[in-house]
């Protein structure tokens, strides 16, 4: 029998964990992504598809490994000729989890912590939704361009330099009716 629908799928409970391990294939909604970074984040970001999950889970003693990755298209504006653009977004990634409350981790743990990311679960169910939106937050640049070579927007005009070089720059080796104003500067009190 097919296993009946939840009403979350990225609430895995642990018992759904079997020593096979368990295989997590799902697509999210982009308006629950959006929303939930919101929440989370207070980042707005737009997606032009739902997010793809695939991700695999490993139980050993009480440590749940999440491995797998996600895959959607971001909608994004260019910092530089304020257009919007997509880009796509494929992170692959690895956690640890562990039971919150569980006193000392063991020693292997303590110590290497940039080695691997490792997150806490508490109860017998874990909840994806932080990490699916951590790992997108991760993955929106900071400093958006719809192309590494984007020459923006032309300070003078204010013409996308993109599609047609304006016809400022034309005038850049001739006199400018400000050149005068270059070398003024106001009279320096002594
Ligand atoms: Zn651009
Ligand atoms: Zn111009």
């Amino acid at each position: 029998m097919k296993r009946s629908k939840k009403t979350d799928e990225l609430c895995i409970g642990l018992d759904e964990i079997g020593d096979s391990g368990y295989h997590l294939s799902c697509r999210k909604s982009k308006s629950f992504v959006t929303d939930s970074l919101h929440e989370l984040k207070n980042i707005d970001c737009s997606f032009e598809e739902d997010v793809g999950i695939e991700l695999d889970f490993f139980k050993t003693g009480t440590t749940v490994l999440i491995r797998g990755g996600i895959a959607t298209t971001m909608q994004l504006r260019c910092v530089r000729c304020l257009e919007g653009f997509t880009l796509p977004l494929a992170a692959t990634f690895n956690y640890n989890l562990c039971p919150e409350k569980e006193g000392d981790l063991p020693a292997e743990m303590e110590i290497p912590k940039e080695a691997f990311d490792a997150y806490y679960y508490s109860g017998t169910v874990i909840d994806l939704t932080p990490l699916i939106v951590e790992q997108i937050v991760l993955h929106i640049p900071a400093y958006p361009l719809c192309q590494d070579s984007c020459k923006g927007i032309c300070q003078g005009c204010g013409a996308d330099l993109n599609r047609a070089p304006c016809h400022c720059g034309k005038e850049e080796g001739a006199v400018s009716p400000f050149a005068a104003l270059k070398d003024f500067s106001p009279r320096q009190k002594t």
